[in-house]
């Protein structure tokens, strides 16, 4: 990666002289010597002044073709680093512009002429992808400049590229029509519908499509089913199907019954009030998470301030805008923002501290479009990471409300992980039986849900509102892995608080490149897959929250109806529902790459 700076700014200047006016010159530089992130450049641009229109078409049609004639001539590295630099910056450009689009478009979903630009942009950033990525192969293949590309990316990126064999135009056909489905569904998902059966039929047939055309897109690949495919291809994961099945066990025997003690507590101590509106306004919120964002880290701190400064966000309530909340960088411009439908309640504080730990990765990974790997599993740490280490400063955020935010926070992170499994086993099943109806898909829904505990079993109906299982499949236990090390994070920090905020840091710093069980080896955390690893987090968060646990057994079907149950049962439901809306809300999604 040393390579790649100095080119790169090589290039800046190349390029500031063919491009002209759209060029935007970084105004402040962060990171680097003696700091905890890679030192990289920030355009100091505010979201509201960034450009649609980044684009150079002719720029980048150029740079393929002269590199497809230098690739076949000696002596012309020059020019050859010169045009691979413009492949680099233009696809950054483009990448830009169609999230910046995407923006506009989740403001607005129902506004078709906002939405056929976005649509025009995600075809347009398949077909640039798929020319760089074939262009960059070919020259890592030819006979002059393999060896001096695979220096100058890296060894990692030129393996990558050189295994691309191009999309195939029946791959291209059935990735088009998914994306289409994902747009039909995102606009249906708005409309009002007269109950939720009615609802499920619409959106549960746009799934069964979807599961049609992804079952035919890994065949492509050579795989059997798409679950596979997704496992791994998908996610740029280092653990298997098979170390998830081994991992739900765990988590059906210890954390199901810390999940139902914690739930009981977290409604003792008034979680209810997070859901309640709150008095201050959003620009109240963004104020007083500055000085605990400084205590977390000095350069979380300096990140966080840019991030007001520059306004790179979108969190107003407005009924117009999609149900959802995400980060996503912005490489042209250095920077990243964050999206949010907001809801006005206290809740808008975790959504805001997660997505934040988002960005501040983001912001300091200086990472082309190109190189940018989805890479879940780490990517929540970051975010879930964040908010358990916020645990000491919510008293000061929200007088009067800290621990109540404190029971939240595990509660959220048990929640995400029990209902991940849950929503994981069922993508498995259906991805497996490619054929369902829709039918036996929701009563697969209603049956593998209600082998998890006392958990009463999901609504056959309301599944279709759980956007992650349309817009990016097999992502859910992402959340689960990252939910359990963000916990073992929390059990670290109780008792050294500042090795527990060095690992985080270390995690944060390492972006998306490093595989999830790598980073857990190298920042000392538990292999979350090893035998005992769950019990243990249990049993800290037991400890933490003075919370008691049965007798661990694995139960498969719920426990008949006895008298003394129906309170838990009662409370269990009325999380249920709170924490349905909230993952449909969508709020902790991070929406990266659409190739
Ligand atoms: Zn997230």
């Amino acid at each position: 990666m040393k390579n790649l700076r100095w080119i790169q700014s090589a290039a800046a200047c190349f390029l500031a002289l063919i491009l002209g006016a759209e060029q935007v010159s970084a105004a402040v530089t962060l990171g680097g010597e003696g700091t905890v992130y890679p030192e990289k450049e920030h355009a100091e641009v505010s979201l509201g002044e960034m450009s649609r229109e980044l684009f150079d078409q002719e720029a980048f049609d150029q740079a393929v073709e002269e590199l497809d004639e230098l690739s076949g001539r000696k002596g012309q590295e020059d020019q050859v680093l010169e045009q691979y630099q413009v492949i680099l910056e233009e696809t950054d450009r483009l990448y830009t512009q169609y999230v910046l689009l995407t923006l506009d478009y989740y403001r607005d979903v129902e506004n078709k002429e906002i939405a056929e630009k976005y649509e025009e942009s995600e075809k347009l950033l398949m077909e640039a992808g798929n020319t760089a990525a074939e262009t960059l192969s070919a020259l890592l293949d030819s006979r002059y400049y393999g060896q001096l590309l695979t220096e100058t990316m890296g060894e990692e990126n030129a393996g990558a590229f050189m295994a691309y064999d191009g999309i195939t135009m029946r791959e291209s056909i059935l990735t088009q029509r998914e994306m289409d489905l994902i747009r039909e569904y995102e606009e249906a998902l708005v409309q009002d519908y007269d109950s939720p059966r009615e609802e499920n039929q619409v959106l549960g047939e746009i799934y069964l499509e979807l599961v049609e055309v992804r079952t035919d897109l890994a065949e492509t690949q050579g795989y059997d089913n798409y679950a596979d495919y997704a496992y791994e291809q998908g996610y740029y994961r280092d653990y298997t199907v098979e170390d998830v099945e081994a991992l739900r066990q765990q988590v059906k025997e210890h954390l199901v019954p810390l999940y139902e003690a914690c739930l009981d507590c977290a409604l003792e101590n008034n979680v209810d009030a997070i859901y309640t509106g709150r008095q201050e306004d959003s620009g109240e919120m963004l104020e007083r998470l500055i000085v605990p964002m400084e205590k977390i880290h000095p350069e979380v701190g300096t990140a966080y301030k840019y991030f007001l400064s520059q306004e790179l966000y979108d969190i107003e309530p407005d009924e117009k805008k999609i149900d959802m909340g995400y980060t996503v960088e912005l490489p042209f411009y250095g920077d990243a923002y964050i999206y949010d439908s907001g809801s006005g309640t206290y809740e808008d504080y975790f959504t805001m501290i997660h997505e934040f730990g988002h960005f501040t990765s983001v912001f300091y990974e200086d990472n082309h479009y190109l190189y940018s790997v989805v890479n879940m599993d780490v990517s929540e740490i970051h975010s879930q990471g964040l908010e358990v280490l916020f645990w000491p400063y919510f008293e000061e955020i929200v007088p009067g409300m800290g621990r109540t935010m404190q029971i939240y926070t595990v509660y959220e992170m048990l929640t995400n992980i029990v209902f991940c499994c849950i929503y994981d086993e069922i993508e498995q099943e259906i991805y497996r039986n490619p054929d369902m109806t829709l039918e036996e898909l929701n009563r697969t829904v209603e049956e593998i849900s209600s082998g998890y505990g006392e958990i009463p079993p999901l609504d056959r109906y309301e599944w279709v509102e759980m956007t992650h299982l349309y817009q990016q499949p097999f992502y859910v236990i992402s959340y689960a892995t990252s939910a359990l090390a963000a916990l073992e994070l929390l059990e670290m920090a109780q008792e050294n608080r500042d090795q527990a905020l060095d690992a985080y840091m270390e995690i944060s710093a390492s972006g998306t490149g490093t595989a999830y069980c790598q980073v857990l080896e190298n920042t000392g955390l538990r292999n979350i897959f090893q035998e005992g690893a769950v019990k243990e987090t249990a049993e800290a968060m037991a400890g933490l929250l003075d919370l008691e646990l049965p007798e661990p057994e694995i139960s498969q079907t719920p426990a008949p109806e006895q008298e003394p149950q129906e309170k838990i049962l009662e409370s269990v439901l009325g999380g249920m529902s709170q924490w349905l809306s909230e993952l449909t809300e969508n709020r902790r999604q991070m929406l990266w790459d659409a190739l």
